[in-house]
Order: C-alpha cells, then sequence, then structure tokens
C-alpha cells in the first residue's frame, strides 16, 4: 500500500469537503500551478512524488491528446487491447485516482469514452449529459477534475446522430416546447441550431459541431477553467465521433 503524502491527505480533506471550500480554493489556482511544477512550493518536506497507476501517465495535454488517438485507432480497427482492467489495476487506483485526460460527452449508450478511446480503470475522468449540455455541477465537476486532479486534457465530444441534436432540431421546427426537463436540453442545444449550415446530414453535423464549440466557449465562464487555460495547464479540444465508422475526429 503506498504511503500517504501531502497531497493525499489534500485530496481526501476536499473530498470530504463542501463546494464552498472547493469555490474558495479557486483564487489560488495560480499558486496550485506553481505548486505544481515545483515541489519547493510545497509548505511541508515534499515526499518523493507516487508513483502514478498506470506508471505510464502523459503529463502534458499532447501526450494526453496522443493516448487517446491510438487508443480510438485501436477502437477503429476493432483491435482493442482493454489496457488497465486487471485486478492489480483495480488496487492501484483504488486508494488514489490520476486519470489522464477528462471527457466530456453526451450520454448517448454508443460514445462510452473509455470503450472508443479503448482506456481502462483510472484512465479517464467522465462526465456525462445529453448532448454534453452544461449546469452548475457539470462545471464543477470539470473543474474539480482540473484544480484536484490535475488532468491537463479536456475533450468535449458530440456525435453523430445526437439525439439530443434531433429533439432540438424539432422543437425549433415545430415550435413546441419539449415536456418535462427536456426543455432544458432543448434550450442548452438550440444555439447551436442557429448556426446550422447545410442540408440533411450535413447540416445535421454542423449542429453537432456548433454544440461542440458553444459548449466549449460556455466553459470559458469558469474563472477556474479560463485561468487553467490560460496558464498553460489546460488544454481543451472538442470532438466529433462517428457512430458509423468508430472515429474520433477533433475539431481544431
Ligand atoms: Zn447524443
Amino acid at each position: 500500500m503506498p504511503s500517504p503524502n501531502p497531497s493525499d491527505s489534500r485530496r481526501q480533506f476536499l473530498w470530504g469537503s463542501s463546494l464552498a471550500l472547493l469555490t474558495a480554493a479557486l483564487p489560488q489556482l495560480p499558486v496550485w500551478g506553481q505548486a505544481r511544477r515545483s515541489s519547493a512550493a510545497a509548505p511541508t518536506p515534499a515526499a518523493p512524488p507516487s508513483p502514478a497507476p498506470t506508471g505510464a501517465v502523459p503529463p502534458t495535454a499532447a501526450e494526453a491528446l496522443a493516448q487517446l488517438k491510438t487508443g480510438n485507432l485501436r477502437f477503429q480497427k476493432g483491435q482493442l487491447t482493454h489496457p488497465n482492467e486487471t485486478l492489480k489495476r483495480r488496487r492501484d487506483v483504488a486508494l488514489k485516482q490520476a486519470p489522464f485526460a477528462t471527457v466530456l460527452a453526451c450520454a448517448d449508450s454508443r460514445e462510452s469514452p473509455e470503450l472508443i478511446f479503448d482506456q481502462g480503470l483510472g484512465d479517464l475522468f467522465v462526465a456525462r449529459t445529453a448532448g454534453h449540455v452544461l449546469d452548475n455541477a457539470v462545471v464543477g465537476t470539470l473543474e474539480f477534475a482540473v484544480a484536484e486532479l490535475q488532468v491537463p486534457l479536456l475533450v468535449v465530444m458530440g456525435h453523430q446522430r445526437c439525439g439530443a441534436i434531433k429533439a432540438t432540431l424539432q422543437a425549433v421546427a415545430t415550435s413546441k416546447i419539449a415536456p418535462g426537463s427536456l426543455e432544458t436540453l432543448v434550450d442548452g442545444v438550440r444555439p447551436a441550431v442557429l448556426l446550422a449550415q447545410g442540408e440533411g446530414d450535413e447540416r445535421f453535423t454542423s449542429v453537432v459541431k456548433a454544440n461542440v464549440r458553444i459548449t466549449i466557449e460556455r466553459l470559458q465562464n469558469s474563472r477556474l477553467l479560463a485561468q487553467a487555460v490560460t496558464a498553460g495547464q489546460l488544454q481543451i479540444v472538442g470532438a466529433y465521433y462517428q457512430l458509423d465508422t468508430g472515429v474520433v475526429e477533433f475539431l481544431s
């Protein structure tokens, strides 16, 4: 069992703390960034860094992105390796997680990030809602990944034939209110419909990609996420998943 270090203690504290405490830590983000780059900034003598659970956690956004692309290539070809799904891995990450990427995706049953990127336990920190529509809980989840887990890459991923996009297109076309809380999803996606281009499938795809870009823009409203991007601690990228081919296209 790995010995606890100051970082672990801080994480356990934050896990058990209120959201207000996490929010209170926001102004300290630049300090956190400095501490991450140099252990000399730690208030107490730092223990040697705990080995990453996988032994191969990419330390940069570029390397994290490369790992996702490699995993998706395996998925496309049907050459899955199912990494990090062993009993040993389960035990290794039981006390500490160090995911290398965060994925905000649609809740659609066909675009599970761990599957389409061929990753295992403890590799990805995932948040999912229909149409990857944001609310405060989702933004807080992503902020936690960045501020506490120091994940360097955030992928916002839409997909082909998204039901949330379809429902919004229908709602806009018919001017009808969606039932129940579905209207919340429609409201979230509606601005992307206004940016639709082309006809048919091309139009649908353009709305999906616009919805990804709008979601990324909205994430800039999070002071914590925006500061992390500015400080070079976080890269946010958009992605489009094709159900037919298994290809994840990363959007520039
Ligand atoms: Zn969807």
